[in-house]
């Protein structure tokens, strides 16, 4: 229903739509983990307020009890009246702050202690607050909700293992158009451009293409050198669905590779099984990164794995918790997370074997399908 809001003589003036008046369970959840004293919580960060609300446009959200409102402008008010129908929307008038429409609302509910998201508001976003609420007393709301979307419910996991098959069926594609003398961009652009058109509403992050010497980097820039016989080729990608991340990584060989090459492959693909083989709820995720590290670094390439074993995965490509030595976090039930060991060799080359699991309660379900023996192009 659309309301016409007028205040202080029509000087300002929004529009409001009345939510469904039911609090959601995640904003539910989020008001039990509000700190000490705070009344409501005040959301900028847009990964965490399509979790919450189911919003992906620009604004921010207010969530105090009994409340979840959207504040936005102009442009994005159908858009969060339709995707966020549990929310009550409001639209900021031609030069109003949002803060000024949210602080409106926060009043009406009497509060005077607001968590806010200290991680995510820039320092200038902070001074506006202390300017348009100078009463208020702000405290930290710092990854709160990141802790709740830690825990992926089914959907979550359904819209993931969606975005990963996607995924995995490009490297099924890849596999069949990948020729000697094409260029690391010539196939990153390929590998794009078959994800969105297969469904994919973007992809996770650049797609990154190393092939030769190149894949001693862990994060290459996919260059215009050409691919040839004898080279590794290191891909990690992936596909979004459901505003979900996909990530995964294979490397392939292109022709007959070395020895030294193979063994690299070798050792990284044992590293890769031994660490699915040790996840499980209830252990330390810096014990699974351990598992990895401990066959590469026995195989000769200590020193060579510089990166931690894997990361959450989720609205975002980098969530927590990690798999890395300073990760004391315990795995539970329902987190997403990727299991990918590499060794890299400056003058060599690299490999990495990437796959995205979901944590059962016994073990893993692993998200891509795609197989891991070594690729022969
Ligand atoms: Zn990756
Ligand atoms: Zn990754």
């Amino acid at each position: 229903m659309l309301k016409y809001f007028a205040h202080m003589g029509a000087a300002h003036a929004a529009f409001y739509f009345e939510g469904s008046g039911e609090m959601n369970a995640r904003c539910e959840a989020l008001l039990r983990l509000l700190p000490d004293g705070a009344q409501a919580a005040l959301i900028s960060s847009a990964p965490n307020i399509r979790y919450l609300s189911g919003y992906t446009g620009e604004g921010i959200a207010v969530v105090a009890g009994g409340r979840a409102a959207i504040v936005t402008d102009f442009r994005y008010t159908e858009q969060a009246q339709r995707q966020a129908p549990s929310f009550e929307v409001y639209e900021i008038a031609s030069g109003e702050a949002h803060e000024t429409v949210a602080f409106r609302l926060l009043s009406e509910k009497a509060v005077r202690c607001l968590a806010v998201e200290e991680d995510v508001l820039t320092v200038e976003q902070y001074k506006k607050l202390q300017d348009v609420m100078p009463e208020m007393n702000l405290v930290s709301l710092a990854g709160t909700t990141q802790r709740l979307r830690r825990i992926k419910d089914s959907g979550e996991i359904e819209a993931l293992s969606r975005a990963n098959k996607l995924t995995s069926d490009c490297f099924e594609h890849m596999c069949s158009f990948i020729r000697e003398g094409m260029t690391e961009r010539e196939i990153a652009l390929e590998m794009d451009f078959w994800m969105l058109r297969n469904g994919s509403e973007g992809v996770s992050f650049d797609t990154i293409v190393a092939s030769g010497p190149n894949g001693s980097l862990c994060h290459a820039i996919p260059s215009d050198r050409k691919v040839c016989r004898g080279d590794f080729i290191t891909m990690d990608f992936g596909a979004v669905t459901g505003g979900y991340h996909a990530d995964m990584t294979r490397t392939v060989a292109v022709g007959s590779v070395s020895p030294e090459l193979r063994r690299m492959y070798d050792t990284v693909l044992r590293a890769q099984l031994a660490s699915l083989e040790a996840i499980r709820p209830g252990v330390r995720c810096s014990d699974v990164d351990a598992v990895a590290r401990a066959i590469i670094d026995e195989a000769g390439y200590a020193g060579r794995f510089g990166h931690g074993l894997g990361h959450s995965t989720g609205l975002e490509i980098h969530e927590e918790p990690r798999f890395s030595r300073l990760c004391g976090d315990i795995v539970e039930p329902g987190m997403v997370i990727t299991v990918e060991p590499g060794i890299y060799v400056p003058g060599v080359g690299g490999v990495r074997i990437e796959d995205s699991v979901a944590v059962t309660e016994s073990g893993v379900r692993i998200l891509t399908p795609a197989t891991k023996e070594l690729v022969t192009l």
